[in-house]
């Protein structure tokens, strides 16, 4: 295979997506794409889309469709996404998104889809004690129990460390039902075409890797013992 791997990460907010998919993307050295933090971007900027988005994304709603579209085809030149491969970390979210990302990248499509899979009660604890670094280009993730090394300034970066808009209990429950709603019917539609992965990740992150990993390996999406 010329081209990089495709990978779409899906799961529940506070699942872990963001940090496997940071992990895979050193471990596989292909982008990493996160739909939430190009739109907190856009937001950040002012941009056009930036603008019409933050109303939805300020009380914990998905971004409509079409506003999404526009930023995930911006990803897909800027970073070369059909060659280079991806993970797409909360990206589809609606079946109408998972419609048009098909339509981008046929005929191949995607190589897999890792469903993490964790209790709603553990996700709304890790999500109301994350902590995350402001700066859009960094993002890392820190919680109340794991905080960077010096109060709340990014190891990475250096960039003030806080919690996110979104990370109320209000919205984080706003948040939840319409993952059950619109994201849910996405876990059905990937295992029907036999790229579905479904990995528990209620462990630490290096567990949920590997655990992960060695699902790849075992479907043989992966080699056994990669070049990077
Ligand atoms: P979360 O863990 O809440 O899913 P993200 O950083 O992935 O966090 O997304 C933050 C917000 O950005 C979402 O609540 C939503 O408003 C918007 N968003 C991100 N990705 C999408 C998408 N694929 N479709 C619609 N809205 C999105
Ligand atoms: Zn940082």
């Amino acid at each position: 295979m010329t081209r990089g791997l495709r990978l779409l990460v899906i799961g529940k907010q506070g699942s872990g997506k963001g940090t496997l998919c940071t992990s895979f993307s050193q471990h596989f050295g292909i982008p990493h794409i996160s739909t939430g933090d190009a739109l907190r971007s856009a937001v950040a900027q002012q941009t056009k889309v930036g603008l019409e988005a933050k109303s939805y994304m300020d009380v914990g709603k998905l971004v409509p469709d079409e506003l999404v579209m526009r930023i995930v085809d911006e990803l897909f030149v800027a970073n070369d996404l059909l060659n280079r491969g991806f993970l797409f970390d909360g990206f589809p979210r609606t079946t109408h998104q998972a419609d048009l990302l098909d339509a981008l990248i046929a005929p191949e499509g995607i190589d897999a889809v890792i469903d993490l899979e964790v209790a709603t009660d553990i996700v709304v604890e890790r999500l109301s004690s994350r902590r995350v670094c402001t700066n859009p280009e960094c993002g890392a993730i820190y919680s109340l129990s794991a905080p960077p090394k010096v109060k709340w300034i990014c190891d990475l970066c250096g960039s003030p460390v806080s919690q996110r808009q979104d990370d109320t209990v209000e919205k984080i429950l706003q948040r939840l039902a319409d993952y059950e709603e619109m994201t849910a019917p996405l876990i059905s539609r990937y295992e029907t075409a036999g790229k579905l992965v479904r990995v528990e990740a209620k462990g630490t992150p290096d567990e949920v890797f590997s655990l992960a990993l060695g699902q790849l390996v075992a479907r043989a999406i992966v080699p056994e013992v990669s070049s990077t």
